[in-house]
Formats: structure tokens, C-alpha cells, sequence
């Protein structure tokens, strides 16, 4: 993947908006008196961890499934605080683990750098030491924000200015499964508004995965079908069906690189069509313009909260539906995401629920609905 430059973003006036948005509000910090807690460190110090994350059940989408998935920890301190981040290290990131992830961390050295506010700096010198590695980098990404909310006192979103009660109701995933297990969790699935059911098997398994959903409830429903429809005419086909389901859209229904064929089933579609595994970095927003009718963002592919709002006002610049995307993580990667969910028009943020053994406690869902809390940098507490 070609690696992203400032000089590149700001050549776009699209980007130039989004620049203002992140950089602006932090800019200022650099006026405030950070030199209160006199005996502490004042360099920055980086600790790289790892856990491992227990799904609750077996979780299988189009091509994987899986009981438990790694996940990398980086632990920025300054002046006797310290941020958080954490990026969840699922399969489909191919070539990232744990491993890899580390060697990556391993290779930053903050001691250039005279204060952790110096955000743009600092993200902009840890995504060119080496490309790709996103997971890492949205790891390093969210605990740099979260060192730098602590050090205000104050929550990210509240910084960005994005008003909390504007964070969309989360989906509750449903894994593709037998009939018997849908119908379960489907049930289970009671305390969420919206429901996101896993396709791209075959037509008589997406059909049937669909009409047991709807045999349990009527609640609204999206799909992802992860790029298992390898022909237009039958993925035009199958969301004419869809439509009549009352789904609401359709998230990655042909493999990542179709992106003519994709344009010619968005043209065509009743239902929006949301780019997930098509959409990776800022630089791929303004290529997805017209063959999709939205993006998923998620922090692992971005590398994390810096190009996220970025990203969030390029595609508000060019009218795409904007999302807000996880993978298998703990309550820590995921209040991070829940710091942009304010920008969003759908959120599905229910990573931390299906794991049992989440390190941290964060971002609750309420009535369905993602619900900040007023805790400074991503809003988490280590359990
Ligand atoms: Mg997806």
C-alpha cells in the first residue's frame, strides 16, 4: 500500500477541513501548563504488551472462524501518566500478530521529541518508519490520544467537539451459523436496535440465515457478506432480496479489489452499499467515491484516531454514509472508536461484548445505544 504523506492530504481540500477538525482543538494545548506533577518523568516511555482475547462463541464470517483472537497493548507514559491503546489482531489482518506488531513498537524512539502534544509529529514519524503494520500503529495511535486526554482531563470527544448524544445505536453481530444457533442469538440479541447479520455463503445458507433472523424479530437488519459475492448480477440479485427483507444496507458484497463491477451494482442498488474491506486508509476514500455509497472505518486499518477524522470528513465532503467498524477487542479499543461514533450513521461496536475477558471497563451500551462517558483521553479504566 502506497504510504500516506501530509503533503499528499493537504493537497486536498477535502482534507484540509478534516485537518482543522483533528489539529485544531489540540493545537492549543500547547499553551496550557503541563509542569504540575514536579518528580515525574517528563519523557515519554512506551510499553508493549499482549493479551489474548476468548470469544464468547466460535465466531465464523465468509472464509474464517475462530475462539479467541491476540490482541497488542502500547502503554505511553508521561509526568506520572499513562495512556492506552490496544489494536485487536484478527486473521483477516494478514501478516500482523503479535510478533510483528511488537517489532514494529519496538522501533519507536520518543526520546526526539519534547512532549507528547506534538501529536501530528509524532503519528507522522511513526507511520514512515515502515509501511503497513496498521495494527500497531492504531495501538500506538489511540494511547498517544488517550496520554494526551489524561493530560487535559478531558474526554477525546468533548476536544473534537462531538456532541456524545449524537452516537448512533450499535449493531449486534450474528455470526453465520445453523438455524438453530441463529434463532439463540438472534434471541440474545434482544437489548440491541439493530442487527448485523454475516453473509457471502451461498444463496440457500444466506437466505435461510436471513428468514430465521426475521422468524425471531423485526428489528431493523444489515448485512455483511465480507466479499463473498463474485458476481454483480447475482449480488444485484441478492440485494434486491435483501430489499424486500427491509435491510437497511449492505456491507462489502464482492471481493475488495471489483471496483467497476461494484459501481455497477451501487448505481443499480436499492440499498446503499458500505466499503469495508475495499476501504482501508484515507487515501482509498476518494477512489470508493461512486462505486460504494459508504465507508466502514475502523481503527486497525487506519491506523487509528488521527486519520479516522480525517477520513470522517473526507467522506463527509464527498456525501458517503459514514461507519464505524471493530474487530474481537477489549473495552479499550473499543471506547477509543466510541470517541468518533458522534460522526457517525452507523456504529457497530460490539467487539468488547463478545469477549469474556475484557482487561478493561469503558464505553457502555445503553438501550442499545453507545453511551460515553465524561472520563478523560478514550474514557477506560483498567480492571
Ligand atoms: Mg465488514
Amino acid at each position: 500500500m502506497k504510504n500516506y504523506s501530509r503533503r499528499d492530504f493537504i493537497k486536498s481540500s477535502a482534507a484540509l477541513a478534516a485537518a482543522g477538525a483533528l489539529i485544531g482543538p489540540l493545537s492549543a494545548c500547547k499553551n496550557i501548563n503541563i509542569n504540575t506533577k514536579s518528580g515525574h518523568n517528563k519523557k515519554m516511555t512506551l510499553k508493549i504488551s499482549s493479551h489474548l482475547l476468548k470469544q464468547v462463541h466460535t465466531f465464523t464470517i465468509s472464509g474464517f472462524s475462530r475462539d479467541t483472537t491476540p490482541a497488542i497493548l502500547a502503554e505511553i507514559s508521561y509526568d506520572g501518566i499513562t495512556g492506552y491503546g490496544e489494536a485487536g489482531l484478527p486473521p483477516y489482518m494478514v501478516g500482523q500478530t503479535v510478533e510483528t506488531a511488537t517489532q514494529f513498537l519496538e522501533q519507536i524512539d520518543l526520546s526526539q521529541f519534547s512532549s507528547p502534544f506534538l501529536i501530528d509529529d509524532i503519528l507522522t514519524y511513526v507511520d514512515n518508519i515502515a509501511p503497513n503494520n496498521t495494527c500497531a500503529k492504531a495501538a500506538f495511535d489511540i494511547a498517544l490520544h488517550d496520554l494526551v486526554g489524561k493530560l487535559l482531563d478531558k474526554p477525546l470527544h468533548l476536544l473534537w467537539g462531538y456532541n456524545k448524544e449524537k452516537a448512533p445505536s450499535t449493531s449486534f453481530t450474528i455470526g453465520i451459523d445453523t438455524e438453530e444457533v441463529i434463532r439463540e442469538k438472534t434471541l440474545e440479541a434482544a437489548p440491541f436496535n439493530i442487527l448485523k447479520v454475516k453473509l457471502g455463503v451461498d444463496e440457500a445458507t444466506d437466505k435461510m440465515l436471513v428468514n430465521t433472523v426475521r422468524s425471531v424479530t423485526d428489528k431493523p437488519m444489515v448485512v455483511d457478506v465480507n466479499q463473498g459475492w463474485k458476481d454483480k448480477h447475482y449480488a444485484l440479485e441478492m440485494i434486491h432480496w435483501l430489499h424486500e427483507k427491509g435491510i437497511l444496507f449492505v456491507e462489502q458484497p464482492m471481493p475488495k479489489e471489483i471496483i467497476d463491477d461494484m459501481a455497477w451494482v451501487t448505481e443499480r442498488s436499492p440499498l446503499p452499499t458500505i466499503a469495508d474491506e475495499s476501504c482501508q486508509r484515507l487515501v482509498d476514500v476518494p477512489k470508493l467515491h461512486g462505486a460504494f455509497t459508504g465507508i466502514n472505518l475502523k481503527l486497525i486499518k487506519c491506523t487509528g484516531l488521527r486519520e479516522a477524522n480525517k477520513m470522517i470528513a473526507t467522506a463527509q465532503a464527498y456525501g458517503m454514509y459514514r461507519m464505524i467498524g471493530c474487530t474481537s477487542e477489549s473495552s479499550c479499543a473499543i471506547s477509543a472508536a466510541a470517541q468518533i461514533a458522534p460522526m457517525m450513521d452507523f456504529a457497530d461496536l460490539d467487539g468488547n461484548l463478545l469477549i469474556s475477558n475484557d482487561p478493561f471497563k469503558g464505553m457502555e451500551i445503553v438501550d442499545g445505544k453507545i453511551t460515553l462517558n465524561d472520563l478523560p483521553g478514550i474514557g477506560v479504566e483498567k480492571i
